[in-house]
């Protein structure tokens, strides 16, 4: 079976998160044929996660990672840097949903930050962690309605949180935009890129990881071979942890099920004593809106605002720079409603990235043709769905057991999507249709 890597990940150059971090250390990019026992291709999250524990369990194996880009470029090192240990699906209103469903992912997504703590921990990550929680900001009635019943589902499930008044939202915010908000405990804010780029940097010396290498076409058999610009790799087994590039292939029936959608990042320039000082509030904080497509919003420490909005059907897996510049738009409408004692502060960078989700937010986890593992499909919750996929998947690969991997294993794979054109008219239309049903939590 022959599968061409028809879209390739752009090199945008406009994610903040990765602009701000030092330039890295040259590129290894493979050159020539090489064998593998494990190829991993994608280097974000899932495929790090991966890679690392396989090679914590097959330490005498060599695993190989494949890039098109440097580590911490891709979706991974583009989002908002909520690690997020609650259920959090971005189609249902108030965030939770059947109760033994919702404990399950709250185990998983655990799991997740505590392997990534320990690693952070271990390796001296400089990522901005911070075990902070998240805040839930509503703006308007429905959206406080949608905080009630998220508080009343924390509730149910034994989860901590406290509710927070308009005066208290503002003594955190610095703005008097929220009516109302609801602080978890158990999130995690970073800075994604910084921690992406240290999980490249700290992986076991059995695992090479080959930056700048894209994959131009993967011919599946008995072994698998990866053809790239300069090299081939063969391997037997094959992990695809290449996120919304996993919906190009059809021949795994991953076309069928999986959604390329983007969402898109701002992050305003460093704002000045004399600006924090009229901003007020705390230095670092994380604002979920209460509406799944309304406004995410972060002050990071050091002083500057991220926003995170909007919701575009990408197919080919890019965003063009006059659909950036719409987007930066709506960040500034979203921006200024929120900030107006800091109005016309610029934004410094604007950037998209992939989320590869299924209509129903299942995963298509496990081995889709003999040698070939899928660790895609983490619905928007990389930091947390991503990295326990990619752990996981690599148990699974080695034939492990656990309670972690039967949880997993349970969940619902992804309903099958409608053909062509009907996806692209569907999908579109509901977008629009939930961010106008957001109103001013956008
Ligand atoms: C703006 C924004 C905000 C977000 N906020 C959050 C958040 O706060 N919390 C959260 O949990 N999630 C968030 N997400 C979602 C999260 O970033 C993704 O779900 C996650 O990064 C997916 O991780 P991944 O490892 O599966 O994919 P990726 O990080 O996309 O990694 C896949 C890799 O595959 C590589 N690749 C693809 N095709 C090829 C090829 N042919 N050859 C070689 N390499 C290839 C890509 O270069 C890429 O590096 C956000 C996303 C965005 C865009």
């Amino acid at each position: 079976m022959q599968l061409k890597c028809n879209f390739l990940p752009q090199d945008d150059g406009r994610c903040g998160w990765y602009e701000m971090l030092p330039p890295p250390p040259p590129s290894k990019p493979l050159k020539g044929d090489i064998k593998a026992d494990w190829v991993v291709l994608g280097a974000g999250l899932s495929g790090l996660a991966a890679a690392r524990r396989l090679a914590e369990l097959q330490p005498n194996a060599s695993i190989a990672v494949v890039d098109a880009r440097r580590v911490g470029f891709g979706a991974s090192g583009r989002n908002s840097g909520f690690m997020v240990d609650l259920p959090h699906d971005l189609t249902k209103h108030d965030y939770t949903g059947d109760q033994s469903a919702d404990l399950a992912q709250i185990r998983l997504n655990r799991a997740a930050i505590d392997y990534v703590r320990g690693i952070v921990k271990t390796h001296g990550i400089e990522c901005d962690w911070r075990e902070q929680g998240k805040l839930h900001g509503a703006v308007e009635p429905r959206g406080e309605r949608a905080l009630e019943g998220f508080a009343k589902g924390l509730s149910a499930l034994g989860e901590p949180y406290s509710v927070l008044d308009a005066r208290q939202m503002k003594a955190v915010t610095g703005t008097d935009f929220y009516r109302a908000g609801v602080h978890a405990p158990g999130c995690v804010l970073v800075q994604p890129a910084a921690l992406v780029r240290g999980l490249g940097a700290t992986l076991p010396e059995n695992v090479r990881v080959y930056e700048d290498t894209a994959v131009r076409e993967i011919v599946v058999g008995k072994p698998h071979k990866l053809v790239t610009d300069q090299g081939r790799i063969t391997t037997p087994r094959l992990i695809l942890a290449n996120n919304a590039y996993a919906a190009q292939f059809d021949k795994l029936g991953l076309k069928g099920l999986m959604l390329p959608i983007y969402t898109y990042g701002s992050l305003t320039r460093q704002l000045t004593p004399d600006e924090l000082a009229r901003l007020g509030g705390e230095e670092s904080w994380g604002l979920i809106p209460a509406d799944p497509m309304g406004t995410t919003v972060r002050r990071i420490a050091g002083g500057r605002i991220c926003i995170r909005n909007s919701f575009t059907y990408n197919p080919d897996v890019s965003a063009g720079s006059s659909r950036l510049e719409r987007v930066r738009e709506s960040h500034r409408r979203s921006y200024e409603r929120r900030f107006p004692m800091l109005s016309g502060i610029e934004f410094e960078y604007t950037w998209g990235g992939a989320l590869c989700l299924s209509r129903n937010g299942g995963a298509p986890f496990g081995e889709i043709a003999p040698g070939v593992f899928s660790a895609v499909g983490c619905n928007g919750l990389g930091l947390t769905r991503g990295t326990i996929g990619g752990k996981l998947i690599a148990e699974y690969a080695l034939g492990s057991k656990s309670e972690l991997l039967d949880i997993l294993l349970q969940q619902p794979k992804p309903v099958a999507n409608p053909p062509e054109p009907l996806l692209g008219i569907g999908v579109r239309s509901t977008l629009m249709w939930k961010e106008w049903q957001a109103g001013v939590e956008l």
